[in-house]
């Protein structure tokens, strides 16, 4: 019973693929602190998506997919399982290409999501390449489930991987929203399940004070209070 019990809770993953630490300059957790939450919400593996920077984070407890948020030219991508940081402020197929060279693969985060005009990649722009590309479905900063299911559409439509993750900032969004999979332990694996759309998103909505932190972090960062 007890060995039908381990298997069963080690038999799948949930993953937050989208996370900030506060060498993002809105964020408010050390990269220590945030793996330490999302041990405590049983995460099995997490990335740390600074914004317009790698963030290397290495843990024994969790398996850590190395990741970045890149704001190009219309809107943001996030470029998972690369190895070298790639700049802000280039279009979205070279930011695509630049994912795609280094064996990575491209994650479109929170589309059509009408608050983020500014970083919601398909709001307003017709985006070509769809190669390794995966949608992020369900972005736990959503304030309703509309664009939920606008990208879910979307995805469908272009027959694509999806995901979901909470964006956290702060402690308490993490995990809050997260994509499930069968049990992998290696960055290779959990991109190949994501490739072969062997994903589920899952979860809820944080609450939208969480919003609140975000001009407040800028304001701690400005003042010198966090590393960046
Ligand atoms: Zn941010
Ligand atoms: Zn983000």
């Amino acid at each position: 019973m007890a060995l039908f019990k381990l298997g069963h809770i080690i038999s799948y993953v949930r993953a937050d693929l989208h996370t900030h630490s506060w060498y993002s300059p809105d964020g408010w957790m050390s990269p220590e602190h945030l793996l330490r939450v999302a041990k405590k919400q049983r995460l099995g593996a997490i990335a740390v998506t600074d914004h317009n920077r790698l963030t290397v984070v290495q843990s024994d407890d969790i398996l850590v997919i190395p990741g970045e948020e890149i704001r190009t030219t219309h809107g943001e991508l996030i470029g998972l399982g690369i190895t070298e940081e790639i700049p802000a402020g280039l279009s979205p197929e070279e930011t695509t290409d630049r994912i795609l060279e280094q064996g990575g693969i491209v994650v479109i985060p929170h589309p059509f999501d009408e608050f983020r005009r500014k970083s919601a990649l398909l709001l307003n722009y017709d985006y070509g390449p769809r190669k390794r590309t995966a949608v992020e479905v369900l972005n736990a900063r959503y304030l309703s489930w509309k664009p939920y299911e606008r990208a879910l559409a979307y995805a469908i439509a272009h027959n694509l991987p999806t995901l979901g993750s909470s964006d956290a900032h702060t402690p308490w969004e993490i995990g809050r929203a997260y994509t499930f999979m069968h049990y992998c332990d290696d960055v290779d694996c959990v991109l190949g399940r994501i490739l072969k759309k062997e994903v589920v998103p899952k979860g809820r909505l944080s609450p939208p004070w969480v919003h609140g932190f975000s001009p407040l972090g800028r304001v701690a960062h400005s003042l010198r209070l966090m590393p960046l």
